[in-house]
């Protein structure tokens, strides 16, 4: 980019530490395939199909037309909606936290999770990301000059981090860690335990935890994920980010919130205080009414998801792909047949059938090797992709 005098701008070192775009190469394809004609379904993107639940809606619209809301919000979120959240916490997981001190509402929880890598990450300091992981951890790592260090997660340890197998020198320069249960990409869920090592391992090696909790929600089974907060030590060194975006299908009104170790939260607070004026009152009150709601509506949009997955599952066993049945997230974690890496298998499917998948090399590392399918396309549009799959004949 120049100056129009032919001068150079130069852009931020920083923005050249992100990773290559993966999905560059895989958008220009599809496009390439929709304009040949094919209606291409989209598996690649997990942004629920389903609407918001209509009271939530209709909350919206009366707080809306109130004067009141339409002026900067407090920047720490209304003290009712940090009160919504801690009875929630209390209903939900038997964990009491104080509205006033330990909970920051969040222009999504994207903006939290960047924002809580500015206050706590210096120059040189390595911050432990999960690989394959949600790409901005990696993202508010590098942006403050922070150092990656990559906590493989593999089929073998249940896409759960092996803390043992961090060098003794990383976790002295390690600073932040981040986890992810119900994880995203892989749909895997945290053992029994495993919270508890999360939180011996950080405290024995003064390292901040912060667990990123947006799927906890959408489970399957009967299955009921946990809160790191439940467990104890967790308030000593913890912070977990809550979004409602995939909870009660919210992805585009940006509001989640921020639980935890009250000198970790103020922190956050801190820069955000800095870099915006919080959410949209109105959206507030909204996602008040959302934590309060009955969970009637929630079971049922879950129904919806597990009825999705175990409809993918049977076709892709029968196309003899490999993936495990999981017990959250509304995606599913498959292994690409021999002869394919991850894009090859992604472009694949898009040339061969017009289904788009995400490549699991595009979340890190050691994401090679699988494709993300979103369960959050209509039944229909789910089916006709699952029967353009069947009818490949991919088992050799
Ligand atoms: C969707 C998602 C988020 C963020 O959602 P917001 O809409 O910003 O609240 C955070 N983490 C993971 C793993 C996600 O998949």
């Amino acid at each position: 980019m120049r100056f129009r005098g032919g001068v150079r701008i130069n852009t931020a070192a920083r923005l050249r530490r992100l990773p290559p775009y993966l999905f560059a190469e895989l958008d220009r394809l599809k496009k390439e395939v929709q304009k040949s004609g094919v209606d291409v379904i989209s598996l690649g993107i997990g942004d629920p199909d389903l609407p918001t639940p209509a009271p939530i809606v209709a909350r919206l619209q009366e707080a809306a037309r109130d004067p009141a809301n339409h002026r900067y919000p407090d920047y720490q979120g209304l003290e009712r909606l940090r009160q919504a959240a801690t009875d929630w916490y209390a209903r939900r997981f038997g964990v009491a936290i104080d509205p006033a001190a330990q909970v920051c509402a969040l222009i999504g929880s994207k903006e939290g999770i960047a924002n809580f890598a500015t206050a706590l990450v210096d120059p040189g300091d390595i911050v432990l990301i999960p690989d394959p992981g949600y790409p901005v951890y990696y993202a508010g790592c590098v942006f403050n000059g922070g150092e990656p260090y990559s906590m493989p997660l593999s089929r073998q340890n249940g896409f759960l981090p092996d803390f043992g197998a961090i060098p003794e020198a990383v976790a002295r320069r390690a600073k932040l860690m981040w986890l992810n249960y119900p994880n995203n990409p892989t749909a895997a869920t945290a053992e029994p335990g495993f919270f508890r090592a999360a939180v011996d391992y950080c405290l024995g090696n003064e390292i901040v935890l912060a667990h990123d909790c947006a799927y906890s929600e959408i489970a399957f089974d009967g299955y009921r994920a946990p809160s790191l907060l439940a467990t104890p030590g967790a308030l000593e060194c913890a912070v977990e980010f809550h979004s409602l975006s995939k909870t009660f299908s919210m992805t585009g009104w940006r509001v989640g919130f921020a639980a935890g170790n009250a000198e970790l939260v103020a922190a956050l607070g801190t820069v955000k205080t800095n870099v915006d004026s919080g959410v949209f009152q109105a959206v507030q009150e909204a996602a008040i009414t959302a934590l309060g709601g009955p969970d009637r509506e929630l079971r049922r949009q879950c129904d919806i998801y597990q009825r999705r997955r175990d409809r993918a599952l049977e076709t892709l066993w029968a196309c003899g792909l490999a993936c495990d049945r999981p017990k959250a997230t509304f995606y599913l974690w498959v292994a690409v047949p021999q002869g394919f890496n991850s894009a090859g298998f992604a472009r694949h499917l898009l040339e061969k059938c017009g289904v788009v998948v995400t490549p699991g090399s595009g979340f890190g590392r050691h994401g090679e090797g699988f494709i993300r399918l979103s369960l959050t396309v209509a039944d229909e549009r789910l089916d006709q992709a699952l029967a353009r799959l069947k009818a490949l004949q991919l088992s050799s």
